[in-house]
Order: C-alpha cells, then structure tokens, then sequence
C-alpha cells in the first residue's frame, strides 16, 4: 500500500509542473494584458514663471522661447511615443533645458551674490517614490542626470555643493569648469541686482570671458532674472508619472541658500497615486506650503479634479501668502494642469493623439 500511495505522490508530483505550464498558457494573453494596459503618454513642461509682459518682450525673444518650448516639447513626446519612460522622457527635456542658455538652469544659470552658479535639481518616480536631488553643484554639466544617478545608485535621496559633485565624477558624469555655467547676460543682471539692494560686486570668476566694451541686449522681461527655472511632468504608455525640475536658484542669492526645486514635496514631487508636480517661483514659499505635495494631497485625498487643485493652491494658499510663481502637473489618467499667479509662464503640453500646445502670457489658453 505505501507503495503505491508513494507512486501516485510521484505521478502528481511529476504532474504539477505541466498542470501549471497548461495554465500559464491558457492565461498568459490575459495576464499580459492585465499588466500592461495601453495608456495614453502626456507631457506638460515650463521654463519658469515670472513677470513676462508682451509689452517688455522683444518678438525675437518671444520666439526663441516658442521655438525652445516647442522643441523640447517635441522630443520628450518622441520618447514617449516609442513607449520610453516618463523619467526618460523627463531627462531628455531638461537635459536640452540645461544647455541652453535662455534658461535659469545648465549653462544660463542666474548667479549667486558671490559671483558663483549653484545649481538645484531634482527628479521623482511616482511608480517608486523614489527620489534624487541635488544642491548647490558648480561642476556636474547635467544636474538633472545627477539626481537621478543620486536616485537609482546611492542609497540617499539627496546629495549637496562638493559631494554631489564629486559623486557625478564617480558616476561618469560630465564634468565641466565652473566657468562653463558663466553667461553675460546673468551676469549682468546680477550686477544690476547686487546695486539696487546695495551690496558689493564681487570680480569677474576665473575663466569667464572679459567684459565686453558695450553691454550685451536685455533678451527678456525686465524681473524675469529672477526666474527661469525648468520642469517637467510627464505620464509614459506604461501608467507611470514622474517629475523633474532644475534650476540655478534666484540672482543674488546668498549664503549657500536653498530653493524649492530639490525638495521633495516643495518643487518637485510624483506619486502614481495622486499627481505629478514641478513648480517655479519664489522658493521660499513653495517650501513653507510644501506646494507641489499639497497639490497632490487634494487630488489624493479630497478627490479634486487636477486643475483645481492646482488653482487652490497656487491662487488660494500661495496667493494668500504673498508668494509668486506656478506649477505645472500631471495624473496617472492624464489629467495635465498648469497655474500660476505670475502675468506669464513659459509652458507647453501635449497628449498623446493631440496637438501641441506652447504659451507665455497668463491670457493664452
Ligand atoms: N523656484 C526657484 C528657486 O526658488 C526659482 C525659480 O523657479 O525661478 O530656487
């Protein structure tokens, strides 16, 4: 009897495997199905808010701005488009963001009140939540690609000043002068900023070109030096949302001063369960609302469609504050917002299937 008993444990043990195999078979078209439902991509993208007023904006100006916008615009849906990630998507964008100089972000960057370019940023997987960020690096060519090697090789979430630089030159990252980030424009704007709060000019830094004899063109609005900061919020095929933002911070800044973009929570944050935020403007008070967090707990937790959300805090608490700027932001079913208090923010989006969409003044659609 034990015998056999022995042999019909045998037989089914032999048996469980093709039982399982027949099963995986049978279902394996559902299974996949059920795991990768098509989701349509959509991307909303700024490069800062701020006092930009058609009647201080050469048109020449404007349409550099269009033109980058558009660009950029383009290139993030084509990642999207061959089904590429939003944090792939995301990089792409404000990579090309940091090497143009328009923008407060990569070579452009406005300058400390020290004469120094310290660059913010950061990136969120709203998959993971997890995080990188990086702050006040002089070195690292990309800081977008930082603080996403910060998020997906170290066990930190954020890495600041001669660390984080050094932890790019380990990771391979480019490396460049800091003389790289020098622009004439921002610095010029920095020596009009430092002599109406009254403070001293620091000298030329090492390595930058020499003066030029007549001072370069005003290419923008005349408080615009102010901002300029670059992000992104982006929804991939496969369901996921992320969010990425950079910036060199606000002209004369002192101190080793911090703003809002590579806090998470602040200017930069992503959840597939609510939302997906970068913001642009005043840091300081974007940290003390935890802004781009806020948004997402409306829509998480008070079920508000996006664009309210984003409008109760932006016109409502930030508003009320006294705080200026905007957010872009994004959901897992492709809601896309954006809202600002400033007269204009340069932004751009696109759905998957839709046309693009570039604006600058606060009465464009
Ligand atoms: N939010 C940035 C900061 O405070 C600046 C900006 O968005 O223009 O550093």
């Amino acid at each position: 009897a034990s015998a056999t008993i022995l042999k019909v444990e045998v037989d089914s043990v032999r048996l469980f495997p093709s039982v399982i195999c027949l099963a995986f078979l049978l279902l394996a078209p559902f299974a996949a199905t059920a795991q990768q439902p098509a989701h349509h991509w959509a991307i909303v993208l700024h490069g800062g808010a701020g006092v930009i007023e058609r009647a201080s904006m050469k048109p020449e100006t404007e349409a550099a701005y269009r033109k980058a916008l558009s660009e950029a615009l383009a290139a993030g849906a084509a990642v999207l488009d061959r089904g590429g990630s939003s944090l792939d998507a995301i990089e792409t964008i404000i990579r090309r963001f940091e090497d143009d100089p328009l923008f407060n972000a990569g070579k452009g960057a406005v300058f400390t009140a020290e004469g120094r370019n310290e660059l913010d940023a950061a990136i969120m997987d709203g998959a993971t939540l997890e995080a990188g960020a990086v702050s006040g690096v002089t070195r690292t060519k990309h800081p977008i690609s930082l603080a996403r090697a910060v998020m997906e090789k170290s066990p930190h979430v954020m890495l600041e000043g001669p660390g984080a630089d050094a932890f790019a030159a380990k990771e391979g990252l480019e490396m460049v002068p800091s003389s790289y980030f020098f622009t004439e424009r921002r610095w010029q704007s920095l020596v009009r900023e430092l002599k109406k709060e009254g403070l001293p000019i620091p000298p030329r830094p090492a390595g930058a070109p020499p003066a030029p004899a007549t001072p370069v063109a005003q290419i923008d609005a005349p408080d615009a030096h102010k901002f300029g900061t670059v992000g992104v919020v982006a929804l991939d095929k496969a369901g996921n949302i992320a969010a990425g933002t950079s910036t060199g911070g606000l002209t004369a800044k002192q101190w080793g001063r911090v703003g809002d973009s590579p806090i998470i929570g602040a200017g930069t944050y992503a959840s597939n369960k609510s939302c997906a935020v970068s913001g642009t403007g005043t840091g300081e008070y974007f940290i003390r609302l935890g802004v781009a967090r806020e948004v997402c707990n409306l829509v998480q937790f008070k079920g508000m469609p996006l664009q309210k959300a984003a409008d109760e805090v932006i016109h409502g608490e930030l508003t009320a504050l006294h705080g200026d700027g905007g957010v872009i932001a994004i959901t897992p079913d492709g809601q896309m917002a954006w809202s600002f208090n400033t007269s204009g923010m340069y932004r751009a989006r696109q759905a998957e299937g839709g046309k693009p969409v570039v604006a600058v003044y606060d009465d464009e659609p």
